[in-house]
């Protein structure tokens, strides 16, 4: 895939055209290619993404997710809630990694913007003709990469990668499915965390 097929796919997936996911991918891009990795098919990636809850901009995951292949259903990703647009991505072959953050170089060009202006008189993204979706999309894509991103230089990141506990149990109470490590004994019966009475 290209790198515009890969920003093409990621706002299929995200839903709207938006800047904070193309900031998402071009981080992505970025990180991948001074880690000489490919996009992660299985969980040789491990991405900490730095953005937190209940802000702007938090479309930035959507893009980091897609371009890097970490992703929360894979659970090669987690969360460093600061609030910040940047990413770390970890080789977990080489325990390299390198931390990518997006510069604010282009703000005051996006909250002037019609896509703004329309967001915080309340609309939804996706509610905001295609053409000024494009257009934050096609100002943060074409910017020179020294202009919005900060690339850091790649460190070593030590860490002991627990192994993936496969497989799952039938809770003798409701029958469900329950992954291993989360099934809980009371007397001899195997049941997940909410029909065994545990917190967790
Ligand atoms: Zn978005
Ligand atoms: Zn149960």
């Amino acid at each position: 895939m290209s790198d515009r097929e890969i920003l093409n796919e990621t706002l299929k997936f995200h839903g709207h055209r938006c800047w904070a996911s193309v900031a998402g991918v071009r981080c992505g891009l970025a990180a991948l290619r001074v880690l000489d990795v490919k996009r992660s098919g299985g969980t040789q990636l491990y991405a900490i993404l730095e953005t937190g809850e209940e802000h702007g901009g938090m479309c930035f995951g959507d893009g980091v997710q897609y371009t890097t292949g970490c992703t929360f259903g894979k659970g090669n990703i987690r969360k460093n809630p600061l609030g910040k647009l940047a990413v770390t991505l970890i080789d977990k072959d080489s325990n390299r990694a390198v931390r990518v953050s997006y510069k604010p170089t282009l703000a005051k060009q996006i909250a002037a913007s019609a896509f703004m202006q329309q967001r915080a008189a309340g609309y939804q993204p996706d509610e905001i003709p295609e053409a000024d979706q494009m257009e934050l999309v096609d100002l943060v894509w074409g910017a020179p990469e020294s202009d919005v991103l900060t690339i850091g230089e790649v460190f070593t990141y030590d860490h002991n990668w627990l192994p993936e506990v496969m497989g799952f149990t039938k809770c003798d109470a409701c029958g469900e499915l329950v992954a291993h490590a989360y099934v809980r004994t009371v007397g001899d019966r195997k049941m997940c965390i909410p029909c065994s009475g545990y917190d967790r």
